[in-house]
């Protein structure tokens, strides 16, 4: 089944000589030397024997002939005969006698050599035969005798038998012993190592597999040995190691507090599901639920507490689902189970995969809010949750877990207004975001270019019309001197941030002016309007006080409005905040008061000096019956509490008339004047003290 088999790695090293093969030829190595080394020793052998022998053999030779030719010593040619008769004798190649004076009474056969003066010398002085073996021959030397003493030398040569000719049978048989052997050696040994090293391919096998599919099933060795050892240290490993995986990827897809599948899991889970989607299936919808009351309660918890509220908050998500799943998807929910998810601290998502039809998205999302906001009882508090909800068609709304999230999130954000808090994606939603992702970008470079400006609106008193005071507003004045209102970007400037920037130069500008007029003798209270996100930075008053200082300007002359909203964000920062500044002489208002919906207790508890009756009620004179008596409510208050009242939005006479009557004595309106550039506005205070200065004049003289 080669087929079957996983692809190796690339990069794994080739085996270019299994070990099988190796040890093969190790042990024909060896077996080969050990066999030359076994034939040199018999081949040495066999040389020594040959000499030995054949020095035995021409010792005898010498010791017969020389007995024999005692007689006939002193008969030459006789002499002569008998050698000649013994010449033919087994291999000998010469015999000489010489007598004791060196001359030769008789020879036959070869050359004489000489080696011979030498062994006669020996024999002389030991008197018996004595024989040398050399290269190729054995020569031997004997005295003869002649009444018991030497007369004479005799000496033969015999040719000692060449190594082949002596051990040719013995060596061949040797060497087709040992090439048997050695075919046999190596074949065996190929078997055996090939036996014994088997297990080795398996776990090379395994090893290969784990290393192309990052995980093995269990490898099975049952030797006994030290391979069946690594078998079962690969197993443990592999179990560890899948451990591990198991652990790591819970860490990397489940969220350790609600036990839910985390924002990487769900993206992961999305692209799978468009992946397999099917253009004319059911209709799928990503809803991405929020639950912003959460935030600053989560704020204000340790991290267990917190776990404990979002598990719980979990439980009642995966309840809500469960529930509207059997309502609005009836069958299919159980064949197509709704996935849940928790993407960001106060934010879930669902994969809910098969609605009849998108109107079913919506009555869906709708169900599920209502039933997540049903009140909740955690820990002796009593919550509302507040979700949200903004969904998004899969496939019809985007083709991927990124687009579709983003839209489902751009929905969320609109559903704050929206029947129900469920919104669903449109474009015309991602119009808007593209045209506020331009308009941040134009921002970032308006604040570069410093082309945001503080509008100065006067605040007059309603019985003479003196202007008391200013409120700063900031106004975006674009090259082309076309002018974009707060309305349009301070919103903006908070989500992005920029808003620090922004109120950041109408704070300076406001103090810097404000200062140059008191300078100039014409100076009034200057309001600047402070942002949500300037209000949570602990640094803000002494950022406040350094630009005070900065610009010469005395803390008296500067009020900072405050919507309800964002004093009652967190009262006890808000006091922590107002205090320092309050101390140094700032003054603080209540903008817009009247809209949010802060408790009045919760408010009087914070120092402030002025309530800014918001325009609503203002404008409301003329139409809502119950806006006198709201304005009158607020007044009455007002007083009890010490607070200075300002009213704005007034534009009719007739307002003002009301209002002064009711006995308030600040108003800003339209009436009174718009928001106008710095220098307009001081030429308005130095008209208003100019006009004033004659009748000082005059009463000063009275
Ligand atoms: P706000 O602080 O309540 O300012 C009063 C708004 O009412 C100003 O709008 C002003 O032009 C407008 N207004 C004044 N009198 C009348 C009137 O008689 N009729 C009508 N219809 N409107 C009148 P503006 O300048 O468009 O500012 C809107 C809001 O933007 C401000 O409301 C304030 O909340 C915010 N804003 C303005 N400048 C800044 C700033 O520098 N920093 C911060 N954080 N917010 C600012
Ligand atoms: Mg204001
Ligand atoms: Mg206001």
């Amino acid at each position: 089944m080669a087929a079957a088999d996983p692809p190796l790695d690339a990069s794994a090293p080739k085996r270019r000589l299994s070990l099988s093969r190796r040890a093969s030829l190790f042990m024909a190595a060896v077996l080969t030397a050990f066999a030359l080394v076994l034939g040199a020793a018999f081949a040495l052998l066999q040389q020594q024997e040959a000499r030995t022998s054949a020095k035995q053999e021409v010792e005898a030779y010498v010791g017969i002939i020389a007995r024999n030719a005692g007689p006939r010593i002193h008969d030459a040619p006789r002499l002569t005969r008998y050698l000649e008769i013994a010449e033919g004798w087994r291999e000998i190649q010469r015999t000489a006698i010489v007598a004791p004076d060196g001359t030769v009474i008789a020879a036959v056969g070869a050359a004489e050599s000489p080696a011979e003066r030498r062994l006669i010398e020996a024999v002389r002085a030991r008197g018996d035969v004595v024989s040398i073996a050399g290269e190729g021959v054995a020569i031997a030397a004997a005295p003869i005798l002649s009444d018991g003493r030497p007369v004479a030398y005799l000496i033969a040569h015999q040719r000692t038998h060449p190594l082949y000719a002596q051990g040719a049978t013995q060596i061949a048989i040797f060497i087709a012993i040992a090439a048997a052997f050695l075919v046999a050696a190596v074949a065996l040994t190929l078997i055996f190592v090939r036996r014994t090293v088997a297990p080795l391919a398996q776990l090379i096998a395994f090893a290969e597999r784990t290393s192309t599919h990052g995980r093995g099933e269990r490898i099975d060795i049952k030797t006994g040995d030290e391979f069946e050892a690594l078998a079962a240290a690969f197993n443990r490993m592999m179990a560890r190691l899948d451990e591990s995986m198991r652990r790591v990827q819970r860490l990397a897809y489940v969220d350790a507090a609600t036990n839910l599948p985390n924002g990487e899991k769900f993206a992961r889970e999305l692209n799978a599901f468009t992946a397999r989607a099917d253009a004319n299936g059911p209709t799928g919808a990503v809803i991405v639920i929020d639950f912003a009351r959460l935030t600053r309660l989560l704020e204000t918890l340790g991290q267990d507490a917190s776990h404990d509220l979002m598990a719980r908050v979990a439980e009642r998500l995966r309840a809500a689902v469960r529930t509207v799943d059997r309502v609005v998807r009836t069958q299919s929910f159980q064949e197509k189970p709704t996935f849940i998810a928790r993407l960001r601290q106060h934010e879930f998502a669902l994969i809910a995969p098969s609605f009849p039809s998108p109107s079913n998205v919506v009555r869906y999302a709708q169900m599920l809010t209502s039933a997540i906001n049903q009140p909740f009882e955690w820990r002796d508090l009593k919550l509302n949750l507040d979700a949200r909800c903004g969904a998004a068609i899969i496939a019809h709304d985007g083709g991927d877990a990124e687009t579709l999230t983003r839209n489902a999130r751009l929905a969320l954000h609109a559903a704050k207004d929206a029947p129900g808090a469920v919104k669903m994606f449109t474009s015309a939603l991602d119009r808007d975001v593209e045209d506020r992702i331009a308009l941040e970008h134009e921002m970032r470079a308006a604040i570069e270019r410093n082309e945001f400006r503080a509008y100065f609106q006067p605040k007059v008193n309603l019985a003479d019309g003196r202007i008391e005071g200013c409120e700063a507003l900031a106004r975006w004045i674009r090259p082309d001197r076309t002018i974009v209102s707060p309305a349009v970007f301070i919103p903006l400037a908070e989500e992005t941030g920029l808003i620090s920037q922004v109120a950041d130069a109408i704070m300076r500008e406001a103090c810097w002016k404000a200062a140059a007029w008191a300078r100039e003798g014409i100076g009034v209270q200057v309001a600047v309007n402070v942002s949500a996100l300037q209000f949570r930075d602990e640094a803000f008053p002494d950022h406040v006080l350094k630009i005070l200082d900065q610009a010469g300007l005395p803390a008296f002359c500067l009020e900072l409005e405050l919507t309800e909203s964002i004093a009652m964000e967190n009262p006890d920062q808000a006091l922590r905040l107002i205090e320092p500044l309050r101390e140094r002489g700032v003054r603080f208002s209540i903008d817009d008061f009247g809209c949010g919906h802060s408790s009045l207790a919760a408010l009087t508890r914070l120092p402030f000096d002025v309530l800014k009756i918001d325009q609503q009620f203002v404008r409301g004179l003329e139409r809502d019956r119950h806006a006198p008596a709201i304005i009158e409510t607020i007044l009455a208050m007002a007083a009890t509490l010490d607070m200075q009242v300002v009213a704005e939005g007034i534009e009719q006479e007739r307002e003002a008339q009301f209002l002064r009557r009711r006995g308030c004595l600040i108003g800003q309106g339209f009436l009174y004047g718009a928001a106008e550039p710095a220098e307009a506005f001081a030429e308005r205070l130095r008209a208003q003290h100019r006009a004033a200065a004659p009748v000082r004049g005059k009463s000063d003289a009275a």
